[in-house]
């Protein structure tokens, strides 16, 4: 069992490494983001407010978003590990996470900006299931429809230009002060470098897991 942290820039892939490691390792993944927009399609004074933040690419506050991981980490059975993706995103965040669960690895993804903006201009989701598409390099079979489910495929309100621009800023401000604070905790660190705009998914999921093989935690 092992409790992993997943670090990466918006369209980095942690999504889709998040997803593959679950199958492989049997790990839940609680994804910050995801939460997030599906309280955004509830009429609630919550979906409102997390709607607020989330269009303007901005924190939610910690508050609201420390009450959601605890909830989370309640509900994984007994005997299970979990990758934390988008979580945490600030030094308030990560101390708050040692008196809720023990973090065993970080897995940072180090790709540049310019392969960071190819990959999120092309990023489609689908509204059902969300599935992960690229226009690009993961086109669905059909136009605009999601080859697993058949649901609808949209472009994220906060995948534009300029958004992204503030949350690379943003994710590179608050992560190195993260690894530093992680590596201070002595928490065991793997780092995956891309240097390609396509990387199959697999390879970089096997060097992980070979990684975390040689520091026993799998
Ligand atoms: P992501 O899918 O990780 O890019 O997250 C999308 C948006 O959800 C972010 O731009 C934030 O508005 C919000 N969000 C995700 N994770 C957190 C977090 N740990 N704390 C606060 N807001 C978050």
């Amino acid at each position: 069992m092992v409790n992993a942290i997943i670090f990466g820039a918006p369209g980095s892939g942690k999504g889709t490494y998040s997803a593959l490691l679950k199958n492989k390792l049997n790990l839940n993944v609680i994804s910050m983001g995801d939460i997030f927009r599906e309280l955004m399609k509830e009429d609630t004074s919550l979906g409102k407010t997390v709607k607020s933040y989330v269009r303007a690419g901005l924190l939610v506050p910690d508050e609201i978003t420390l009450d959601i991981l605890k909830q989370q980490i309640a509900k994984i059975p007994k005997g299970y590990g979990f990758i934390l993706d988008g979580f945490p995103r600030n030094l308030a965040q990560a101390q708050a996470l040692e008196s809720i669960a023990k973090i065993d690895v970080i897995l940072q993804l180090v790709v540049p900006d310019w392969i960071i903006i190819e990959r999120v201009s092309g990023r489609r989701l689908c509204r059902n299931c969300g599935a992960v598409y690229n226009l690009q390099f993961l086109k669905p079979k059909v136009d605009g429809v999601c080859d697993k489910c058949g649901g609808q495929l949209y472009q994220r309100p906060d995948d534009n230009a300029e958004v992204i621009k503030i949350r690379l800023e943003l994710y590179e401000c608050e992560t190195s002060s993260l690894i530093s604070y992680f590596k201070t905790r002595h928490v065991p660190i793997i780092i995956h470098t891309s240097d390609r705009l396509q990387i199959p998914p697999e390879t970089v999921v096997d060097y992980f897991v070979a990684e975390l093989k040689k520091l026993h935690l799998v």
